[in-house]
């Protein structure tokens, strides 16, 4: 937290607007489409509740087929299935992200033209998103950005989530800046967020008696926890520079290592370095975590990638070169942790130790 979280909670406990509704959800959707250069924004439940919603207003349903990152979290996932459309996972390149190569190679090979890519920025790391628009604006295919953990993280100076057709932000409590929960969903298209907000309030047509035309969601986001948000928001800019700066430090304290190679920043991009990622190309990575453990730091391997996971075993179509599988198996998230600067000198003398 940041210290003014207190006081804008305070605000809403006297105003008494305990509701999912109320004048914060407002100026936290104002402060994100000011900080972002973005025209609409919707303040929901969570980042996957804004995936699931993008996908119901692009009218993407059952039999469609979505392409995704097969590099992510299950989050990126979960709103295909809701939706009883078909996942199928394109690889990694270079950039740990999204392979625009595989990308072509999946809309040329695949027996119907898939309507949706999620496209995640891992990491903080901006994908190759220029090459990935066109290929997606060549084949009348929708873009969602998955900025869930990339918010703040930039390209050519347009923010993460702002170049595709809609894009989503995550404020979990392990994200870049949290609310304890919330998502956001954005958009150049108004009638998308419209759509979108009134999905997230049960789809409730304006009438004073309850008269529903189709079905929606209870999505919304609390006031309190919009309070939270706006005074997050406020620290954006400082957070960036302390996870850069932490990504800074460990890979000046490591680069004498030569078997470690960082998660690479694209040209043009900025990331927003949310957790500090490496491989190992020797060093098994679960020794360098078990010795973590023994000194009580807490670290994690990187994402399973989509593809080996069990829940879509012989299910999902998937175009792979094996460069997330290589990255699972030789990575590691270090501890990223923002109050903690001194903290950081036992990590690197424990993987100066291993290596
Ligand atoms: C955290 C995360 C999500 C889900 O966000 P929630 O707000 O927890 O629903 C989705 N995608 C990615 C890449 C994430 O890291």
């Amino acid at each position: 937290m940041s210290g003014k979280e207190q006081i804008y909670i305070d605000e809403v406990f006297k105003s008494n607007y305990i509701a999912p509704t109320g004048a914060y959800v407002t100026k936290f959707e104002e402060s994100v489409k000011e900080y972002c250069k973005i025209d609409y924004a919707v303040a929901l439940s969570s980042a996957t509740a804004a995936l699931h919603l993008a996908l119901r207003v692009l009218g993407i349903g059952r039999g469609d087929l979505v392409l995704a990152s097969s590099f992510t979290f299950i989050g990126s996932i979960n709103c295909i299935l809701y939706q009883g459309a078909e996942p199928i996972f394109i690889d990694s390149d270079s950039s740990w992200n999204l392979s625009p190569e595989l990308l072509k190679r999946a809309i040329r090979e695949l027996p119907k033209k898939p309507k949706a890519l999620i496209l995640t920025h891992l990491y903080g790391q901006m994908a190759e998103i220029d090459k990935i628009v066109e290929i997606c604006r060549e084949n009348s295919i929708y873009l969602i950005e998955d900025s869930a953990e990339a918010l703040g993280a930039s390209f050519n100076g347009k923010q993460s989530g702002t170049i595709g057709d809609l894009g989503v932000f995550s404020f979990n409590g392990n994200k870049i800046l949290t609310t304890s929960g919330g998502g956001m969903l954005i958009s150049r298209n108004r009638e998308w967020i419209e759509k979108a907000r009134f999905l997230s309030t049960q789809a409730r047509e304006p009438f004073l008696h309850y008269e529903h035309r189709e079905y929606g969601y209870n999505y919304r986001l609390s006031n309190v926890l919009s309070a939270i948000g706006v005074a997050q928001m406020e620290v954006l800019d400082k957070r960036v520079e302390q996870k850069r700066e932490i990504f800074d430090f460990y890979s000046k304290e490591l680069a004498n290592i030569s078997e470690i190679n960082f998660m690479p920043e694209i040209k043009n991009s900025r990331g927003n370095r949310w957790l500090t990622t490496l491989t190992f190309d020797k060093t098994n990575p679960n020794k360098v975590i078990n010795a973590l453990e023994e000194q009580n730091i807490e670290s994690r391997p990187l994402w399973k990638p989509m593809h080996l996971q069990p829940l879509f075993k012989g299910t999902s179509k998937s175009f792979i070169d094996g460069t997330s599988e290589e990255l699972y198996r030789k990575g590691l998230c270090l501890p990223s942790p923002t109050k903690d600067f001194d903290k950081l000198y036992r990590v690197v003398e424990v993987i100066q130790k291993i290596c």
